[in-house]
């Protein structure tokens, strides 16, 4: 192996890790008026680049990814789905389906790698999130829990439909999961509730799971609550689950975001860039 083909991801870094990194990457260098700018990563898949684009709803161009799904960029790829990859990124992104859509079976593994355990990362705090509070649960108590940490700032009753749910959870895999968890959430409206922080620390997965722990009982389905745990599907989802309208991230976390591009940077082992595009 040459110094050429290691990976430049730092130890400790996970598939999803890394992944969730390169969006908020992109997504902060969008905030900060800065040119999308990925140079060093080495994604381990097409479906990564598939992933970004599909959970922003940006094209591969618009994000500053195609030149990776190039012929001959180097990445531990299938042609086949390179080329499907493409395909599905070079306009308003869209979902494979369930299972890849190709006979070769590397969506479902890729999937399984993005949903495998690994070591969490500290994400940097936002001012601005989001929940979605999901049909079933008691909107009082998850709005309870969440008012010690946040002003709610708007509350919004929305019924998802199966393209929303794939937007929320695009590597989600398996045919009967799949069509289970469509059936639920699209079942009744849910209820979308954005926040500021009171407080800018606490976020992150292990927040999530204390509310869900308070609320009781749930699975790996009906867990009563979606929150996004970094800065980069909070910027997705607030503008998927509360619209293109909204500018709480805009307002509250972009004077930050130029920092947070720099810690990023460094968690994902590129380098600086010499000079920043404005
Ligand atoms: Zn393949």
């Amino acid at each position: 192996m040459t110094a050429a083909d290691r990976p430049t991801v730092r130890a400790g870094l996970g598939h999803r890790g890394q992944v969730t990194l390169i969006l908020s990457l992109l997504v902060d260098q969008l905030s900060a008026g800065q040119l999308p700018d990925v140079t060093g990563w080495r994604p381990r898949s097409p479906w990564d680049i598939w992933w970004v684009c599909f959970r922003t709803g940006l094209p591969a161009s618009t994000l500053g990814l195609a030149h990776l799904l190039q012929l001959g960029a180097r990445m531990a790829e299938c042609d086949a789905c390179r080329r499907l990859v493409v395909d599905l990124t070079s306009n308003a992104p869209t979902h494979p389906g369930p299972d890849g859509d190709n006979e070769c079976g590397c969506f479902t593994a890729w999937a399984v790698s993005l949903r495998s355990p690994e070591p969490q990362i500290h994400w940097p705090a936002l001012v601005s999130g989001v929940a979605m509070v999901k049909p079933g649960t008691e909107l009082g108590a998850v709005t309870d829990l969440l008012s010690v940490d946040f002003e709610i700032h708007e509350r919004i009753t929305r019924a998802l439909t199966v393209a929303d749910v794939r937007r929320l959870y695009p590597d989600a895999y398996g045919a009967a999961f799949v069509s289970g968890r469509d059936a639920y959430l699209t079942s009744s409206p849910s209820t979308v509730l954005t926040l500021r922080a009171k407080t800018p620390a606490r976020a992150g997965t292990e927040y999530k799971r204390s509310i869900r722990r308070a609320l009781g009982h749930g699975d790996l389905l009906r867990n009563h609550l979606h929150m996004p745990d970094n800065p980069g599907e909070t910027w997705c989802d607030l503008r998927l689950l509360a619209g293109d309208h909204n500018d709480l991230y805009r307002r509250y976390d972009s004077g930050h975001a130029t920092d947070r591009v720099d810690h990023y940077r460094h968690l994902l082992g590129l380098e600086q860039p010499r000079s920043r595009a404005r």
